[in-house]
């Protein structure tokens, strides 16, 4: 009889979507005059900008075509969006050829397949509170976690000491949950750590379009010594709303190589073997997100959420409350009040203001005591949503 992959016996069930879903479920059934303002989504509100539509358009028009029409794709993706998101990088500084960029189905599938590229008696540093694919994916594959904890006192962007010991560094930044971005000293740290340790840092960049402080880093590859210890994956769903049309990258530099096996060489053989690339189609919608026309219009729907984080902020600051993230993030991640606990919190919205947010101990033990709040809403809802809150926090 085969064994099945016993690993799969010790994931931890997760209950945090779960329980969200039970408790509103239960809340609406009992109270069916209420409606919910549903703040704690981390899906996207609007549609595709008009750039992407045309080139999806277009692109449906070249299938119809005998001479324009595409068949299979390449593996690691077309050249055509590979040398695009290489011109992306390089508009802020940073040079990679069109070959270290690997397209992909999103950031989500990636996160999981990168790990093929590692040992599995490797160990993972997952700093918490953190996007709960990191820890999953890794005791899918029966690896070894070392769970990262942090807090308030380090405004949630933990540093590397000499205890840790690690090979897989996943970093996050701008965060999920919490919204904090590492600086490019902090980042140079874990870099500099990664490099003398041998480690390899796993960089999610997810929200690198968020940023709009012009210090911060949007990439760990501009950070000196990251070509040579990071691998990044990044994903449009976010940036430029393909949640449901499903496009990301990965890069990984030609400089990076452990035990004398090339990572990018390695990754090649990866995506040949397990794939047969992503439809043209999306490709070519996605394309249109790296033009100047595809720039302005995603930042253009960037800046409505932003702008519901602004209101967001505005009540927290006027209530004294400690948050951190929304102003280059889409998540704010704030204290809950008097010590309550984030369940605690929750229920208190859900029962007197229709509010659902997430509780932040469902990203880690540490996120007890915190509370998360997305702004990818409608504008609309945010703004009742942040009225009521006011209300509740003045008393
Ligand atoms: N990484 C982080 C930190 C995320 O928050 C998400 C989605 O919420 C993903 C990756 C997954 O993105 P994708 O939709 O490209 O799979």
């Amino acid at each position: 009889m085969i064994t099945p992959n016993m690993h799969y016996a010790e994931l931890k069930d997760s209950y945090l979507f779960y329980n969200i879903a039970q408790k509103t479920k239960a809340y609406l059934e009992a109270n069916p005059d209420k409606r919910l303002y549903r703040m704690g989504i981390g899906d996207v509100s609007l549609p595709l900008c008009d750039a992407v539509i045309q080139s999806l358009h277009e692109a449906v028009d070249d299938q119809a075509n005998k001479e324009r029409f595409h068949g299979y794709m390449p593996e690691c993706g077309a050249p055509f969006l590979r040398e695009a998101i290489a011109n992306y990088y390089g508009q802020r500084g940073v040079t990679l050829s069109a070959d270290e960029v690997f397209v992909s189905s999103g950031a989500s599938d990636e996160l999981g397949d990168i790990l093929d590229l590692f040992d599995k008696k490797s160990t993972a540093l997952v700093m918490e509170p953190a996007y709960p694919a990191y820890v999953d994916a890794n005791v899918i594959a029966g690896r070894q976690i070392c769970h990262l904890a942090s807090g308030r006192e380090n405004g949630f962007l933990p540093q590397p000491d000499p205890s840790i010991q690690a090979d897989l560094l996943y970093i996050c930044s701008p965060n999920n949950p919490t919204g904090a971005v590492f600086s490019k000293e902090q980042l140079k740290a874990w870099v500099d750590y990664a490099n003398q340790n041998g480690a390899i840092i796993l960089f999610d960049a997810a929200y690198e379009a968020f940023i709009e402080d012009s210090t911060l880093p949007h990439s760990i590859f501009e950070i000196e010594g990251a070509r040579t210890c990071a691998i990044e994956i990044c994903s449009l769903s976010k940036t430029a709303g393909f949640t449901g049309t499903r496009l990301g990258y990965t890069v990984i530099p030609k400089d990076l190589v452990r035990n004398g096996m090339n990572l990018n060489e390695m990754w090649v053989r990866n995506r040949t073997t397990k794939t047969n690339g992503v439809s043209y189609i999306i490709q070519k919608g996605g394309a249109a997100v790296f033009t100047p026309e595809g720039q302005k219009q995603i930042h253009q729907n960037i800046q409505v959420y932003k702008n519901n984080a602004k209101i967001l902020m505005e009540v927290l600051d006027q209530a004294g409350i400690w948050y951190c993230g929304g102003k280059n993030a889409p998540y704010i991640w704030m204290e809950c009040p008097n010590g309550m606990g984030s369940w605690e919190f929750f229920d208190l919205l859900l029962r007197e203001i229709q509010v659902v947010g997430t509780p932040g101990e469902g990203f880690g033990a540490c996120g007890e005591g915190y509370f998360r709040f997305s702004t990818f809403g409608s504008p609309e809802d945010t703004k009742e949503a942040a009225r009521r809150l006011a209300k509740l926090l003045q008393k």
